[in-house]
């Protein structure tokens, strides 16, 4: 695991009981209970959000990155997934639905079809030329590919070495930027927007 990775939650022990849902939920055995409260093992945990859905107290909360985050960059970028879109009427176009990202604070939208149309190629280029390696397991999700880390590494040389349209999209739109502005890499900003699951 990199020793930089990010988790998306965080375990409150003060509103904790002790109950065991969320130990028993984990599919990585990635929570102890100790002295009453659970605790999570960031080595094995993967941010499926398992122990969220299932926690009876509300101990369990999801981190999520807030608007005021994006000040600390000099340009900003939303790359909208399909799902963000799709949750809105079909009469509303996506130019309105960029518009208002842009009323919120961002600089750019960035449109995820190219990258999306590059990776495909690149998955059929790859399979053509790797048969006989099935079954490969896409690498799309993080989630799955934490999961096949953590509990399945027999299975890592099965993940398909190919990045997620997002990631391919956020790389070229900061390059981009980075050109037409010159504002060095690092100080641009692209944040991937989907939508929340009901838990
Ligand atoms: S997010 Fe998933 S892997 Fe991490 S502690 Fe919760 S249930 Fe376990
Ligand atoms: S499910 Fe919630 S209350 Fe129960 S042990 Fe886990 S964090 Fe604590």
């Amino acid at each position: 695991m990199p020793a930089q990775y990010h988790h998306s939650l965080r375990f409150e022990p003060d509103r904790c009981d002790g109950c065991m849902s969320c130990m028993r939920a984990c599919p990585t055995d990635a929570v102890r209970i100790r002295s009453h409260r659970a605790v999570k093992l960031a080595d094995r945990c993967i941010d499926c959000g398992e122990c969220i859905r299932v926690c009876p107290r509300v101990a369990i909360v999801p981190l999520t990155e807030q608007m005021a985050d994006l000040s600390k960059f000099d340009l900003r970028v939303a790359i909208p997934s399909p799902a963000f879109y799709a949750q809105f009427d079909a009469d509303i176009p996506p130019g309105v639905i960029a518009a208002a990202l842009k009323q919120c604070g961002f600089d750019e939208v960035e449109c995820l079809s190219m990258a999306t149309d590059e990776v495909m190629a690149a998955t059929e280029i790859y399979l053509e030329e790797h048969r006989g390696q099935y079954p490969l397991i896409s690498s799309f999700c993080p989630t799955v590919v934490r999961l096949v880390q953590v509990k399945y590494p027999e299975l890592v040389d099965q993940l398909l070495p190919i990045l997620a349209p997002r990631e391919v999209s956020a790389r070229e739109a900061k390059k981009r930027k980075s050109i037409e502005t010159g504002i060095p890499e690092e100080r641009i900003g692209a944040v991937y927007i989907t939508r929340g699951n009901r838990i």
